[in-house]
């Protein structure tokens, strides 16, 4: 369905019970009919935390040198994407801070190759790793790597750079562009943003989802944005929505953008549960249909907080897929085992927005 930006900033303001009832409902029958009404699984690996960037809001970027750096070894994330291949869930994540230098990069497509080799090609792997150059991109894709996730975090320009330092290491421009690259390497490509940043309005939001649309995304992650004290945005903290006010909107993109995207696959994000500790399963009641239970070693967990008071840090992955199984189950929400949960989009190509300036011609 076709709305309107008009229509998308009123269905996000609205004080009407009503009228927010009917989106929700709206959004779930949409989901239902397209997508069904189980929910994939990714179990997320949460790599690294080292970063060579430094985004204003994020606790782990480079600046922040009160957070200890880690890195899992080859043996911990393989041992983490088996875990998860044996669990059943069909995909994992490798997320990680962003590097570019060629042992991370190497790296990454060993590990790709090596577990797609162990699952025996079944295990689908989504790629999350930052800014890359087309090339290792493909690299990436060639290894086995179908999907990858990489936010535009605002699709306004001038909110971007609010929250961004004023570098070449931080271009609005470039990490457009790489929406471009990815869509040209092969990949599924899935994108997002914050939702209740300092300075953002209703109408940046409607634009983002506008821009989902426009550029014909396969997966988006939007969540709360969370304040993190040890960040130079926190100084803003009093310019901020309470937090359930921040669940609330993230809930109505959500059911806003199935509506206007009803075959994509939209992530029900951990940082929802930091505020209700049922907000992935509030999340797919209104149309999500992914949720990325984290499987990366409890001993590493805590530092990984890319905001504070991130949940299950401490707890296993056994017990996280428990937890997880049992509030699913409580919601009457089936899952897809051992499926990649994937849908046919045929990939719309990236148009001249998705192109990085002085670099046409990726493929
Ligand atoms: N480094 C890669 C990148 O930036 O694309 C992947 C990891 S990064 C931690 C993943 C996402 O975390 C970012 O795209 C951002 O949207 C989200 N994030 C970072 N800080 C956050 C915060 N304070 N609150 C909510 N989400 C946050
Ligand atoms: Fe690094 Fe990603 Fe955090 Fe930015 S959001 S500082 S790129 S980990």
């Amino acid at each position: 369905m076709n709305l309107s930006k008009e229509d998308i900033v009123r269905l996000l303001v609205t004080e009407d019970e009503g009228e927010r009832s009917s989106l929700i409902a709206e959004s779930y029958r949409t989901k239902v009919s397209r997508r069904g009404d189980k929910v994939y699984l990714r179990g997320l690996i949460e790599l690294s935390n080292r970063c060579r960037k430094d985004c204003l809001y994020c606790g782990i970027r480079s600046s922040n040198k009160a957070v200890e750096r880690y890195e899992l070894d080859d043996e911990a994330v393989v041992s983490e994407a088996m875990f998860a291949f044996r669990a059943g869930y069909g995909s994992v994540v490798i997320q990680s801070g962003e590097r570019n230098d060629r042992a991370f990069t190497s790296r990454i497509t060993r590990l790709v190759r090596k577990i797609k080799e162990l699952s025996d090609g079944r295990l689908g792997i989504t790629l999350s790793c930052g800014e890359q150059s087309y090339d290792i991109y493909k690299e990436w894709r060639e290894a086995g790597a179908h999907r990858y996730l990489l936010r535009i975090e605002s699709s306004t320009k001038s909110l971007y750079e609010k929250i961004h330092p004023a570098d070449s290491r931080h271009s609005f421009e470039y990490r457009l562009g790489c929406l471009g690259f990815l869509r040209d390497a092969g990949y599924k490509v899935g994108t997002g943003v914050m939702i209740g940043l300092p300075f953002q309005t209703p109408e940046n939001l409607a634009d983002d989802l506008l821009f989902f649309k426009r550029i014909g995304a396969d997966m988006i992650g939007m969540g709360p944005y969370l304040e993190h004290r040890q960040t130079p945005l926190y100084a803003y903290k009093d310019m901020l929505l309470p937090k359930s006010r921040r669940l609330e909107l993230t809930i109505r993109m959500i059911a806003l953008l199935r509506i206007l995207m009803p075959d994509i696959n939209i992530a029900a994000t951990t940082a929802l549960q930091v505020i209700d500790p049922m907000g992935r399963e509030k999340a797919v009641m209104a149309g999500a249909n992914v949720i990325m239970p984290n499987m990366t070693d409890s001993s590493k967990r805590g530092n990984y907080q890319i905001y504070e008071n991130k949940p299950g840090v401490g707890e296993d992955a056994e017990i996280t897929k428990s937890n997880l199984e049992s509030n699913l189950a409580a919601c009457g929400i089936g899952i897809g085992w051992n499926e990649w949960g994937d849908f046919d989009t045929a990939g719309v190509p990236a148009g001249r927005e998705c192109r990085v300036p002085g670099q046409d011609g990726n493929a």
